[in-house]
């Protein structure tokens, strides 16, 4: 019997042509630029600005406010097409959608959407300002006070790797508005870059995805209105876990694309190589390995795709969310590993794509949640008793 059942890998043929259009756009424009970009640890402020004409800065906003008024899995579609390319890139707008706009649309107020929704989907980019020195993994932990007087708080601390701060000019800061109540102290604030007391520090000169900007945060007497205060006062913690639970689909999506992006290349080269008077993808050690390589990308993407299905149809994705970007960037770093080997030497130098690739994996692990903190989650819902 012929199962026509569509599987989570399934593209509508809208979803299909979505990302299709990414890429395309990614593989003309912005391939040019990747390794300058990598080598400079910058992104020229024209991308940002086509990223925003290409509409995937705004995915999920609504078109009232502007925006594509699409779902969450199209930002997903468009981070991991854009991975393909660049992961530095695709985690510019992976933060801007995933976490920002998805926060501002889950615990914004009306007033606070009609002020900033338009602009983020027409030339405003965000950041999410939760971790600092002392408090990574321990994200609520964190020493940023924010006290309150007359109408307004008045923000003070220092936050550290913040991606996108370079070019952003909205940033979601994390505060503690009573240190002695622990989690139910913190608040989020929504904090415009020119304001005085806001300054954007050091930026750090990293490992990997070097063109996306990660940077220090000081907050020194930044004075916010109380009503920029995003959702409830000391339930900052609520809406830190909640988008941090679905962004961790979009690292999913990034870290998917990135194995894609290496594969592809390893492919090309496997056939284009020869050694011993054959090509070495005629290998059938080399053909073996890919096909690890393509089960586990497989895998990655269906898992990365029902994660974001589920988000979509509005169902719990705590377990499906910590495993998607835990298994999709322990393949990200295996793929591109294996790229870089099937390279051989020219893999191991900077004219290589693979090389970048390789670097850009590791951020996986680490960010938006360590794969430590992403067992601990799935240990927390397969094992509620304990
Ligand atoms: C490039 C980059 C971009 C980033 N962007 C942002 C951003 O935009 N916004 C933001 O707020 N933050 C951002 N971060 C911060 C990132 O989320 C943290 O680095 C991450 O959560 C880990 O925290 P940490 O670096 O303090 O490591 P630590 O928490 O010190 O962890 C160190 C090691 O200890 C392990 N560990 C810690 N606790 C446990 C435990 N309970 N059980 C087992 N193992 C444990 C970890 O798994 C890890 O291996 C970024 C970081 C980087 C490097």
């Amino acid at each position: 019997m012929a199962d026509t059942a569509p599987s989570f890998a399934t593209l509508a043929e809208d979803e299909r042509l979505f990302q299709n259009s990414v890429y395309e756009y990614a593989d003309r424009e912005i391939r040019p630029h990747v390794r300058e970009m990598d080598a400079a640890a910058a992104m020229p402020p024209a991308l940002v600005q086509q990223l925003f004409a290409l509409g995937v800065m705004g995915i999920q906003i609504p078109e009232s406010h502007g925006g594509a008024g699409a779902s969450f899995f199209n930002s997903i579609l468009a981070v991991e097409a854009l991975s393909r390319v660049d992961p530095s890139v695709a985690v510019l707008v992976d933060v801007q959608n995933t976490l920002v706009i998805n926060a501002l649309l889950r615990w914004g107020s009306a007033s606070q959407q009609d002020r900033w929704l338009p602009r983020l989907a027409a030339d405003l980019v965000g950041a999410y300002a939760l971790s600092e020195a002392g408090s990574g993994s321990d994200a609520f932990a964190l020493a940023t006070r924010a006290v309150e007087e007359g109408g307004s708080y008045v923000l003070t601390g220092r936050k550290l790797w913040i991606t996108n701060a370079h070019e952003a000019g909205l940033f979601i800061v994390f505060a503690t508005c009573d240190p002695a109540a622990g989690h139910r102290g913190i608040t989020a604030f929504l904090v415009e870059r020119d304001t005085r007391g806001l300054a954007v520090g050091h930026k750090e000169d990293k490992l990997g995805i070097r063109a996306s900007s990660t940077c220090e945060l000081v907050l020194d007497g930044c004075r916010v209105p109380a009503s920029h205060v995003l959702g409830v006062r000391g339930e900052g913690y609520k809406v830190a876990i909640e988008t941090l639970n679905e962004g961790r689909i979009g690292i999913g999506a990034q870290m998917t694309g990135l194995a894609q992006g290496a594969f592809d290349h390893a492919v090309r080269h496997v056939q284009a190589r020869r050694q011993f008077g054959r090509a070495i993808g005629e290998f059938q050690g080399v053909q073996f390995e890919l096909a690890r390589a393509a089960t586990d990308l497989e895998a990655a993407r269906l898992l990365v795709y029902h994660a974001a299905r589920m988000r979509d149809a509005g169902r719990p994705v705590v377990k499906e969310a910590a495993m998607a970007k835990l298994f999709a960037s322990e393949v990200a770093e295996r793929v591109a590993s294996l790229s870089v080997n099937l390279y051989g030497g020219s893999g191991f130098v900077k004219d290589s794509p693979v090389e970048k690739l390789y670097r850009d994996a590791k951020i996986g692990q680490i960010y938006e949640g360590t794969s430590n903190l992403q067992l601990q989650t799935i240990a927390k819902q397969i094992l509620p008793a304990v």
